[in-house]
Formats: C-alpha cells, structure tokens, sequence
C-alpha cells in the first residue's frame, strides 16, 4: 500500500482539500480521506485530477496532423481530407503503425490520457490491432481494443473501391480478432466492437456481430457525422443514423456513438435516455467541418459524453474541452454553459463529466479518484506561474481555460508513474522511431 497526500484533488463531488489516497499492489484506489494530515505519505507535487479516457482514436492518423491544412484544386471538405488519408492507408505497414501508435501514446500520457479506446479499421489480418497493444503496452497507457466492421464503400452494400481493401473485415473477421484479442484482456486491457458507420456496414451484418458478442462488451460506432451522411442514410434506410439505430438496437450504457453531430431535437433527447455515450471529438471536428454537437440539449436531458482525439490534432484533453466549451459559446453567444449541480465551474465539469463518459465508453473502472476504481492521476505542476495562488475550481478552470500548456507534471495509470516531472522514460526512443516511420510513410 502507497499513501500520496495532495492539498487539493478533484474527487466526484467536487474539488476537496488536503486529501490522503492510499493505492495498493494491484493498482486501486483503496482509500480517499479529505481534510486529512499527510502523515506518512508521499507529497504530492501538485493538484490531481482523475486521468481522462481518450474515447476515440485512429492511432496512425497522428502522421497526417498538419499535412492536410493547404487547400486544394477543388473544395476542401471531410471527403477530400479522407484522400489523404487513403493514401497513408495503403502503404502504412505493421512496424510503422507501432512507432506511430507508441509516438501518440506517450503524448496522450503526458496531457493526462490515462486510457485510450483505438478504434481500428487498418488491416493487416489481425497483426495491426496487436501492434497497438504492444504499443500501449510499451507507453504504459491502459487500452481499449476496438477492431473494425468495414464492409462496404457506401450505403446500399456499394462495393469498397481498391483504396479501401484494407478495411475489408465482415462480422467473422472482426470476431476471430475480438476472439484472439480476448486473451489479453486485463484491467487495463479491454476489447469492444467498432462496427464503422451506418454506410460502412449493412443491416444484417451489424446484426450478426452484435448478436455474437459478450455481456458488457463496448460498442463503438460512427454515427452522424456529415450531413451528408445523414442525407444518404435517409435516402438509403428511410430513418437518420442516431434515429435508426435507437430504433434498430438496443443502444444502452455499452454504446458509443462517436460525433453524433447532426440529431434533431427527438433524437438527442433519446440518445441521451438511452445511457449510451456521445463520443465528441471538438478538434477533429472543427478540423473537418463536421459541425456541432447540440451540447446543451443534450446535457439537459442527462447525456452522458466523454472526448476523443479522433484525427489526433490534437493530444490534450484541457484542449478538446476548451474547444467544446468555446464552440458552444460561439453558438449560443453566451459564457460559461457546461456548468452543474457539482461545480459552477465550467473546467471542473468539464473534466469530471468527460472523465466519467471516457470511463463508461471503454469499459474500463476509471474516471473518478474514488474507493476501487484503478488509480489513474493526473498530478498538475503546482510551482508553475499559472497556478500560483489558486485552489478548488481555478484549478480545473486555468488548465482548461488559462492557455498555459504543459501544466501536466506527473501521471499515473493503474498505481504506476508513466510520467514523470513531465517527462516519460521512452520518450525519445519513441520520438527517433516515430521519425524513422515518417521517413518511409512520406517519401
Ligand atoms: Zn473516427
């Protein structure tokens, strides 16, 4: 058993001070004393929040952030972004998918990722999805396996073009893969379903792999994201993709459904009944023009959400919630809207909301400094300017909204450090692998 004592640390009712957290061998959290004395316990060095799930990530596409920003012949959108994306697709290999994976991993930690959910349609039979384990297991990040559904290039079962052959996977594919994957399976390793979109699968097919799953098991599935999309699933299934699959599944607390963007005022109140989570993505989004999300409708009608990186343009979790924060001001012309009965602080629930979704999302016991749950903390700098003389709720609302990057000091998944005064043991072996990979995938 190690006791950490901290002045101040964000628990699920709020921020409390002077807090003993006693973590024993198999990394849980097996005691939280606020108002406590720090007797014989290590000090922490600052303010510590729980580590926050990444709830959606395509792992090789860290090696496209910032290669996709120069306009093109015609009208940049999300389907000529996705040209690009086709052609790392076709050459990325096994070993540089690995360094690419490890790269992003340890970035993740240093922001206060503790968990990540790798929703993976890249194939290379079965090797690929592995080859994220072992970077996560090389990072020290937990994981969540998400292997891919991905049969066709459209709505009506159109076949995929030569481009996408390698997401080619039906509903057997993706079992023998969860089957193979199973065996890993840890409190810090997780398997779920990803079936890819509404235009991606067919009707039955989605049937057939859900019907064959375990109890509990995480279901991820794009839904919604382009109006576009909505307009062809309309015309193709006669339903929108939230409205059809909360007619056509039993969307519950084990569902994901990643952007949702485009709901109608029906369909948000129901996704939000249903206990599934909403995926958002605020600066893939905003990178792609997807849209936005009906945050406050949703919210209100008790929607549950956590945040992912998505396209990785971004790998900071105080980034994607200042973002979703921001669009939604932007919208509404108004301050200062996620707020709750917990914290009138827009940082502090923020952080606790999507923290708490991330956890449902990956099926993994994290999300709260809590009694049981694995310890995962994200200890901020407390030297540093930005947050001198600050406690409770000006903690959480400077690091989401004080501007000042790198506040993350120390992180710990499942009782381990994997951050230490900022810095990760692997981070430049990682860094020269990374390049190495970029080389070949640019050439
Ligand atoms: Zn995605």
């Amino acid at each position: 058993m190690t006791r950490y004592f901290t002045r101040d640390a964000l628990l699920p009712q709020g921020w409390a001070r002077d807090v003993t957290l006693e973590v024993d061998a198999r990394g849980d959290i097996a005691s939280v004393q606020a108002d406590s004395q720090p007797r014989g316990a290590q000090t922490l060095g600052g303010p510590v929040l729980p580590g926050m799930a990444n709830l959606h990530s395509h792992a090789f596409q860290r090696a496209m952030a910032g290669l996709a920003e120069t306009r093109g012949a015609s009208q940049d959108d999300f389907w000529t972004w996705r040209e690009l994306m086709y052609r790392f697709v076709e050459r990325i290999t096994p070993d540089e998918a690995q360094a690419v994976a490890l790269q992003l991993y340890i970035e993740l930690l240093k922001n206060g990722y503790t968990a990540v959910a790798e929703f993976h349609y890249v194939q290379h039979p079965g090797e690929m999805l592995m080859r994220h384990l072992a970077a996560a297991r090389e990072s020290g990040i937990a994981i969540t396996l998400m292997p891919s559904l991905y049969r066709w290039s459209n709505f009506g079962s159109r076949a995929l073009e030569p481009r996408q052959r390698r997401f080619d996977t039906g509903p057997a594919d993706v079992l023998a893969i969860v089957e193979a994957a199973r065996r890993e399976i840890s409190p810090d390793v997780n398997v779920g379903v990803a079936p890819h979109s509404l235009r991606a699968v067919d009707p039955g097919s989605l049937r057939e792999l859900l019907g064959a799953l375990g109890p509990g098991m995480p279901v991820h599935i794009h839904a919604a994201e382009q109006t576009k999309e909505v307009d062809e699933c309309l015309a193709a299934l006669g339903k929108r993709p939230v409205e059809w699959l909360l007619e056509n599944h039993r969307v519950d607390e084990r569902w994901c459904l990643v952007h949702a963007t485009h709901m109608n005022a029906e369909e948000t109140r129901a996704l939000a009944a249903s206990g599934a989570v909403a995926g958002l993505c605020p600066s893939t989004e905003g990178n792609l023009g997807d849209g936005i999300f009906a945050l406050p409708g949703y919210r209100a009608a008790g929607g549950r959400y956590g945040i992912g990186g998505d396209s990785h343009v971004s790998r900071d979790p105080a980034e994607e919630l200042r973002l979703l924060e921001y669009v939604q001001r932007l919208t509404a012309r108004k301050r200062n809207l996620v707020v709750s009965q917990v914290s009138e602080a827009v940082g502090t629930t923020l952080w606790l909301e999507a923290a708490a979704g991330g956890a449902q999302a990956l099926a993994r016991n994290m999300g709260a400094i809590a009694l049981g749950k694995r310890a995962d903390l994200v200890v901020l700098d407390g030297g540093q300017p930005d947050l001198a003389a600050r406690s409770g709720d000006a903690i959480a609302n400077s690091l989401v909204f004080g501007g000042t990057p790198g506040l993350v000091r120390d992180v710990m998944v499942a009782g381990k450090w994997q951050v230490q005064q900022g810095r990760h043991a692997a981070e430049e072996a990682a860094a020269a692998g990374y390049k190495r990979a970029l080389a070949t995938l640019l050439a």
